[in-house]
């Protein structure tokens, strides 16, 4: 069965913080312990915001995939469906993130489909139509499931303990045409 499947990519598929703090130490930040920082408020919890933002080019070309998502999200392709990588709209503090995420996709993910990159604001996914969204954020999850009769998979993280990782939503996708609601 083909579907259109949504999948954040800033968690389920890359995670730029240890990379962006390392390089945050390296040009003159101070060091800081990625669980020293609270998902989505990292900014508030380091002195120099001016070299944070400095430091985040580097992680966004070169942060290493999540481990099996490239594996699963081929597999997912190669099925026949079609993925559609959702990401956080770029701050103006990092104008070139877009095009950073982007080419980064196309050497991890080879090339793209047309349409299989969607950049928004966080807070408007919600309205992003798929059959399936597989995202870190519970939040978003139940947003998203108040407009879509689609699948919502939360993804594993540390704000996000009861979710799932690549092994099992490749599982769950490729052997279940129908798949569960599934948080
Ligand atoms: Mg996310």
């Amino acid at each position: 069965m083909s579907r259109l499947i949504l999948v954040d990519m800033d968690g389920p598929v890359v995670n730029y913080l240890p990379m962006w703090l390392d390089e945050y130490h390296r040009n003159g930040g101070e060091y800081v312990k990625p669980k020293q920082c609270e998902h989505y408020e990292m900014v508030h919890n380091v002195k120099n915001t001016g070299i944070l933002y400095a430091s985040l080019q580097y992680p966004l070309a070169n942060a290493p995939p999540i481990k099996g998502a490239v594996d699963a999200i081929l597999k997912l392709r190669k099925a026949g469906n079609h993925v559609v990588f959702l990401t956080a709209a770029p701050s103006l503090h990092c104008v070139r993130a877009n095009e950073l995420k982007l080419n980064w996709l196309r050497q991890v993910f080879g090339a793209p489909q047309d349409d299989f990159y969607i950049s928004c604001p966080a807070h408007l996914k919600k309205y992003v139509y798929g059959d399936v969204l597989i995202e870190d954020n519970a939040q978003t999850i139940q947003e998203w499931k108040q407009r879509h009769t689609g699948d919502a998979i939360l993804f594993k993280a540390p704000y996000a303990p009861t979710g799932v990782e690549w092994n099992a939503i490749l599982e769950l996708l490729l052997s279940d045409p129908v798949c569960p609601n599934f948080i």
